[in-house]
């Protein structure tokens, strides 16, 4: 069939398996120009389909030759009907990994699940025998807590007082101002529940508790702080209460791991136009602006770049870990550079539909949110026939 993008908002429903197979491709590729990485050599990536996860499994897989298994939560396609991208994607890193010869298999399901859980860990202990890297990557807006069945919504909302600030339709170019109610009730602890750092640390109890840990396996989850003008929607809103909880659990989660000699860290990254950040307002607006700066001092990178550098230069580089104040890993360095973001918050002042696409990347922003779904893909030929039912080969 012909598969063209079909949008509502931030959301596409469609998604195309050649360019999300070509966007496999180029991330591989870029891995391997950049040469081996004396990485870990198993290693479980929670989240490993989309965005941050995906660019894990691949900088571990072609970077350091490991064998990798991912879980990640995508519909397959059916008859007629597109998988979604995190599902494509999924099939063409298993195909070019066992095309490269290495282990790879993925499972398809609710990491926030007992039965899931489950399910990886027995992959584990028959293929694997234990891993050596745990990357935790999930983005998710409910979580069915597996104990008690409770399921938690997050939202993305200020603390304390109404935020207002301009935000963009990245579809339109359209700049308003918008107003966001503060969280009431138990919003900050439904995202919390959501984003925070309990599931996190079930894992990593569950994965030591059944001796599936090498000596000295690290754990990463990735975090976000970005600047002031999205402060009050981001790291002081309901997403960042759970960005700091999840951080703490880093600490405890390290507490527990210390008899086997490991570690968690939490790395904070970029801000990147993934499925997870096109839907929190105002910082589509943000990035645009951000990209143009970053494009322009040579600096800017996708999630590949962030996680092939987080590899390189901090996980693996064999020197004492590079931590700030609070022993956070920042690889969001570029990005808070003093001379960007004073750059950013100028721009932020003049914005208006008027002149957005000439002093923001609109068009670098919405290319990026076709590519996430396959679209838009350079290489790709979108008028060619495609069939839209692709297997995971190890689902086979
Ligand atoms: P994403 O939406 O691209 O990826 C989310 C992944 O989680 C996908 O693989 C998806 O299948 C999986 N997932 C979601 N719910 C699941 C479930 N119930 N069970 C199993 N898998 C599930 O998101 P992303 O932007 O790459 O975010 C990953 C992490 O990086 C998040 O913690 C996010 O806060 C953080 N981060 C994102 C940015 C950014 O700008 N995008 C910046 C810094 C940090």
């Amino acid at each position: 069939m012909i598969i063209e993008p079909r949008t509502r908002g931030f959301i596409c429903l469609t998604a195309h398996p050649t360019g999300c197979e070509q966007n496999v491709v180029d991330q591989i590729a870029y891995v391997k120009s950049k040469g081996k990485i004396n990485g870990a050599k198993k290693v479980l990536v929670i989240g490993s389909s989309t965005g941050f996860g995906l660019a894990s499994r691949i900088s571990s897989a072609f970077g350091s030759d490991a064998s990798t298994i991912g879980v990640f939560f995508d519909k397959p396609s059916t008859p007629g009907r597109t998988g979604s991208a995190g599902y494509y994607n999924t099939a063409a890193f298993e195909k070019h990994a066992h095309k490269a010869g290495l282990y790879a298999k993925s499972i398809n399901g609710d990491a926030f699940s007992n039965e899931i859980k489950r399910k990886t860990l027995d992959m584990i202990k028959e293929d694997l025998g234990q891993v050596d890297l745990v990357i935790y990557s999930l983005a998710s807006p409910v979580r069915t807590h597996p104990d008690t069945g409770t399921r938690y919504k997050s939202v993305l909302k200020p603390i304390g007082g109404v935020f207002s600030n301009k935000t963009v339709d990245f579809h339109t170019g359209d700049v308003t101002e918008i107003s966001i109610n503060p969280a009431e009730g138990d919003d900050i602890a439904n995202t919390v529940a959501v984003m925070g750092g309990e599931d996190w640390k079930m894992w990593m109890d569950a994965l030591k508790s059944e001796n599936l840990l090498a000596e000295g396996a690290t754990t990463v989850a990735y975090s976000y702080i970005g600047p002031s003008l999205t402060e009050a929607v981001y790291r002081k809103g309901t997403i960042g209460a759970a960005k700091d909880d999840l951080e703490a659990t880093a600490f405890t989660i390290s507490d527990a791991l210390k008899s086997i000699g490991g570690k968690a860290y939490v790395s904070v990254n970029k801000a990147l136009v993934t499925q997870a950040s096109s839907a929190i307002p105002v910082i589509p607006l943000y990035i645009s602006l951000l990209y143009k700066i970053m494009k322009a001092k040579g600096i800017h990178e996708g999630c590949i770049e962030q996680i092939q550098r987080l590899y390189s230069e901090r996980l693996f580089n064999g020197k004492e870990m590079l931590l700030d104040d609070n022993g956070r890993i920042r690889i969001d360095d570029w990005e808070m550079r003093e001379d960007v973001q004073e750059e950013v918050a100028k721009l932020w002042e003049t914005a208006s539909t008027e002149n957005l696409f000439d002093i923001g990347d609109l068009e670098g922003y919405s290319n990026d949110f076709f590519n996430l779904f396959g679209f838009k893909v350079d290489g790709v030929d979108y008028n060619a026939d495609v069939n839209e039912m692709v297997e995971i080969p190890s689902e086979n």
